[in-house]
Formats: C-alpha cells, structure tokens, sequence
C-alpha cells in the first residue's frame, strides 16, 4: 500500500488498514523531511475536535426557517467514532498517553445582534433533542458571557448585542501529535514486514509521479533529494515526485 503525504490522513488510513491486513506493506512518501509539518501539525489548524458544538455551518437554516440537525448530528457521530478509534489504539500501544493528543475543552459561539441571536435559540433548542448535544448553554447575559471568555468582550460597549454559547463537551486535539505517534510504532511495524528484495518505494514513487503529474519525465532530481529519507520511521522519502520538484 503506498500512501502520499505524511499527515493525519495517511497516518490513519495506514494504521487502519495495517490492522485490516496484517499482510499487506506500506510506504508513506512524504515530500518534508518530517511528518506532520502541514495542516496536521498542531501550529497549523484550530485544534477542535470537530463535532458540530461550534461549527455553525452545520446546521442550516432551510426555508422554513428552522434549523436543520442532520448534518451536525452526522458529524458528531463521526467524531465518536474516531475517539473510538483512538481508544483502541491507546489500549493496543500505538498511542500514548491521551492527554498529549486530546483534551477536554468547552466550545463556545459568540454571535452579534438580534438576527444572529434568534438563530442561535433556534439551534440550541433543535440541537437539544440530541443527547450528542446535552449540557449545552446559551447566554445573553453579557456579565456571564464575560465570565465564559473574557478576552472577547474586552471593551465591549454596554448595548452590544451579544450571544454566546457554551458545550462543555468540547476538546481540544493534536493531529499533529496522533500522527507522529501513529507513524512511530507502524514504521517499525511496516518495516518488519517489508521483504528484501521488492522494488523499492522510491523507484516506485518515481515510476508512480510521472504519470500522475502529466508532465515531462526529463527533469532529474539532486541526488541529495533522491536519496533523503525520514530517518527515524523508515517510511520512506522527502523526494515525491520528479517533475514537481
Ligand atoms: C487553518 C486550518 C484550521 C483547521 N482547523 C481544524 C480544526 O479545528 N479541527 C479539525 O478537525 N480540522 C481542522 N483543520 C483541518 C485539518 O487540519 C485537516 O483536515 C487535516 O490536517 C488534513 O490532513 P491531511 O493528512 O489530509 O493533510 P496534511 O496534514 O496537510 O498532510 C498532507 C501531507 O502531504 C504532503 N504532500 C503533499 N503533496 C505531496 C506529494 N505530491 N508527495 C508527497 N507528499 C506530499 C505534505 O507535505 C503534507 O505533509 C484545519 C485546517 C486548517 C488549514
């Protein structure tokens, strides 16, 4: 199985399927020399769990004028499944301590004036039919609003107009950390499986490039480039791809 690109979402498919198919081999091709530099690295995205606690463009407003749930719902429920997902990795070894990747956090909304305000009854109320959603709270008390989260209401005006709302089943979590983790304990998985002998995953990537990039084969790579690799996980490669390098 070759998988491109060292974030979250090859860390996991791998490990996921790796379990799946204990027989299988894996290469990851990573273009940097470390693995979750990008959109997975934790300096590089919100860090929420998504689970639709504070993500208003999960819930709609249709034409009626009533807030639509599913979505959320969906959501919410995919997320269960990936901490289940995560659980059973902590109880199998592959990841560590849970607190290095997720914690609890509450989720918050603050919204302005009286449209955003009517909105923000009308998703709490829908959202509540949910036992997902339970313990959610909503404020128009800027006294409490203020005590919920300080910073955003630092020289506020009186009359502001203010909402907010308030999940305490929120978290906070570190893709970039799961997949270090991840691709710590598989790499020397993968890599024990590996066979001697087989076509190695950088010739591989570079029969693969070509084709995928639709463009010339003539350009060569630095040898410095051809040969580095992430040391420290035997997934293979910085260099990816030739003709996009
Ligand atoms: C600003 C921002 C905020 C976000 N906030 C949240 C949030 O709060 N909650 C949440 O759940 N999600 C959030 N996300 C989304 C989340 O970060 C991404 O969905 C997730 O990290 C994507 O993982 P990935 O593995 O697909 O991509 P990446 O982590 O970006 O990994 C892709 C990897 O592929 C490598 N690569 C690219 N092309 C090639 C190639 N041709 N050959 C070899 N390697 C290659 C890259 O170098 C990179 O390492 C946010 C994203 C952003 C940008």
């Amino acid at each position: 199985m070759l998988l491109i690109g060292g974030g979250i979402m090859s860390a996991t498919l791998g490990v996921y399927l790796s379990e799946l198919e204990p027989t299988w081999t894996f290469e990851v091709f990573e273009r940097l020399d470390k693995v979750a530099e990008e959109s997975s690295n934790g300096w590089n995205n919100a860090g929420t769990g998504h689970s639709a606690l504070c993500e208003l463009n999960y819930t709609p407003m249709d034409d009626k004028g009533q807030v639509q749930i599913t979505k959320a719902i969906e959501i919410n429920e995919n997320f269960q499944i990936s901490r289940q997902f995560w659980s059973h990795q902590v109880r199998k070894g592959v990841l560590g301590n849970p607190r290095e990747f997720i914690n609890s956090t509450p989720h918050m909304n603050l919204v302005f004036g009286k449209e955003n305000r009517d909105f923000m009854h009308k998703r709490v109320a829908a959202l509540k039919a949910s036992p997902l959603f339970a313990g959610m709270e909503l404020t128009t008390d800027p006294a409490k609003i203020t005590e919920w989260i300080p910073l955003m209401m630092e020289g506020r005006k009186p009359d502001d107009m203010v909402t907010a709302t308030r999940s305490p089943l929120g978290t906070d979590v570190n893709l970039g950390a799961i997949t270090r983790q991840f691709y710590k304990i598989s790499a020397r998985l993968w890599a024990a499986r590996s066979r001697p002998g087989t076509r190695s995953a950088r010739s591989r990537a570079t029969r693969m490039a070509p084709g995928a990039c639709r463009r010339s084969t003539t350009r060569t790579v630095p040898r410095s480039r051809r040969s580095m690799r992430a040391t420290s996980l035997s997934v293979q490669v910085a260099q990816h791809c030739r003709c996009c390098n």
